[in-house]
């Protein structure tokens, strides 16, 4: 693979430096903005990545408009080709990815290992193109008429990515977008850019024409330049909740289709008759995995009164054994991504406690095998928390467990449905009546009944509802398809004997 990254000079020193991927080629474009990144698990910035000016933008634009009319011209089976053998190479690289992963977010490899997993999945959807795509076909809808729908692609897409997972989430989108025939400029974190430039360099490599795929980086310059752009047709976002309203609202207001996938604050909700040993392992694996960096993370568990001490008791007793530390090491969690966040994270367990509930682990005080300079923070367990405590309200994005204290199933069900997200949630019960009841009546778009982190399967679709999803359409499985396509219903009619004569009125069938 070729080299992604140029030597420049930043304060004197000599850094490299994440650059542009545009129409197949390294670009260092016309900015001299910069931003840091840094290897967490260090606490040092160990590269600088190019903040892409507007012009910059439109260049990426140019050459995937440029790439757009032969790409969605290429047949299915050479778009498939492309697909099955990035497929191939991606599962036989993802230890080189998941080493990218762990240097610039952080997070422990086993993790960045199956990051990559979910996002090879969405890589053999798109393999299933033919299925998706084919239509319908109605023969003789009138007499000697005949009515069918295809799908066609829609032109030029931008992707806007989040840090939390640089490798899954492009890959949530690029594959169906490039796979129905859409050419893609891709705006990934400016936090941990690289992955994205591996992943460009690795669908060169497996056969896709340049400009199909373009990467541009940067932060609010980029992003409204894409926004913006006549040339767009659609955006898939996924971040923040306040970003995501940001896109979603002035995305629409410039005409493009928008799907824009916000924040989240997952609860668990924990019944008396549940298997109390499976929901404890499942909140800690939920809670601290990735360090809670994870949109999908249990952050609130809703635990019965009459069962919440001996649960509390269960997760702590597994918290003890968890390691933190770098993420080459072989520890459970690693650091968060910037100094700053990890602070922001840490200062909740003060207001926790200025907010009146029990502080039962301090992760500021948890053992760190790692560098002392390293955004480091250990699994924190705070319980008996008011639902108005911020601790509860706010998206924390961090190893932070808060345990709320409910009589029964309609408090909790009422709590998470007073929420103004609505991403994940999971219900442990062996109840199979209160199991269905919840997945009923709960307002949030992905439900787990015994299982913690219910990210759908790739052949069905991820999304939330409320404050987690602006637009209606969700990511990847059949509603991924929708979105980069556009129907078109064909009525056809080859000359017969039977011809009908003047007709003013509105088509009927005959
Ligand atoms: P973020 O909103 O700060 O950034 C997301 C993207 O938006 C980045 O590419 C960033 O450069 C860009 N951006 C940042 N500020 C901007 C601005 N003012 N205007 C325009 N663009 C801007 O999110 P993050 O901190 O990178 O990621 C964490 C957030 O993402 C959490 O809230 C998490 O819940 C959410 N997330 C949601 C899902 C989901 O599926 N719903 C998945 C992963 C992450």
């Amino acid at each position: 693979m070729s080299q992604t990254l140029t030597e420049s000079q930043a304060s004197g020193a000599t850094t490299a430096m994440v650059e542009h991927w545009i129409d197949g080629a390294s670009v260092a474009g016309s900015s001299d903005r910069s931003g840091p990144v840094y290897n967490p698990a260090l606490g040092v910035e160990q590269k600088r990545v190019r903040f892409a000016s507007t012009e910059d933008v439109d260049a990426a634009v140019q050459a995937a408009a440029r790439a757009f009319p032969a790409w969605r011209d290429t047949s299915i089976a050479k778009r498939q080709a492309v697909m099955f053998r990035f497929r191939e190479l991606l599962a036989g690289r993802s230890k080189e990815l998941a080493a990218i992963l762990t240097s610039e977010h952080g997070k422990v490899t086993a993790d960045a290992l199956g990051e990559i997993a979910r996002g090879l999945e969405v890589v053999e959807l798109a393999c299933a193109l033919p299925e998706y795509t084919k239509g319908e076909y109605s023969e003789n809808a009138s007499s000697g008429i005949d009515v069918y729908t295809v799908r066609q692609p829609l032109g030029v897409v931008g992707i806007i990515s989040p840090f939390n997972f640089p490798a899954m989430v492009p890959l949530w989108f690029f594959p169906l977008a490039i796979a129905t025939g859409n050419t893609v400029v891709l705006k990934p974190s400016e936090k941990d850019p690289s992955a994205s430039i591996w992943l460009a360099h690795l669908l060169q490599e497996a056969g896709l024409p340049d400009g199909v795929l373009n990467v541009v980086h940067g932060d609010k310059i980029a992003v409204d330049a894409l926004l913006e752009h006549p040339t767009v047709r659609a955006v898939s976002f996924v971040g923040s909740t306040p970003i995501a309203k940001y896109i979603y609202e002035h995305g629409t207001a410039a005409g493009k289709r928008v799907q824009a996938l916000g924040g989240a604050k997952n609860h668990m909700l924990v019944l008396p008759d549940a298997d109390l040993d499976l929901a404890a392992d499942a909140a800690v694996n939920a809670g601290f995995g990735s360090s809670g960096e994870r949109c999908m993370a249990i952050s609130v568990v809703l635990a019965v009164d009459s069962v919440a001490d001996a649960f509390v008791g269960k997760v702590r007793e597994r918290m003890a054994r968890l390691t933190v530390g770098d993420g080459t090491r072989g520890t459970d969690m690693g650091p968060l991504i910037t100094r700053e966040h990890r602070d922001k994270v840490a200062g909740y367990v003060d207001t926790a406690r200025t907010d009146g509930a029990d502080v039962v682990v301090d992760g500021r005080e948890h053992e760190i095998d790692g560098d002392a300079d390293g955004f480091w923070m250990g699994p924190t367990l705070v319980d008996k928390v008011p639902v108005s405590s911020a601790v509860y309200r706010d998206e924390i994005f961090g190893p932070v467990l808060s345990v709320v204290r409910v009589e029964g199933y309609e408090e909790g069900l009422g709590i998470i449905n007073d929420s103004r997200y609505g991403n994940g949630t999971a219900i442990f019960t062996n109840d199979g009546g209160a199991a269905r009841r919840f997945q009923r009546e709960v307002t949030v778009g992905m439900v787990g009944i015994n299982v913690p982190i219910p990210v759908p399967v790739a052949y069905h679709s991820f999304g939330g509802w409320k404050d987690s999803l602006f637009g209606h359409a969700k990511s990847y499985g059949p509603r991924g398809f929708d979105f980069y396509t556009q129907e078109k219903a064909i009525t056809s009619r080859w000359l017969d004997p039977s011809h009908g004569g003047i007709n003013l009125g509105f088509p009927q069938h005959d």
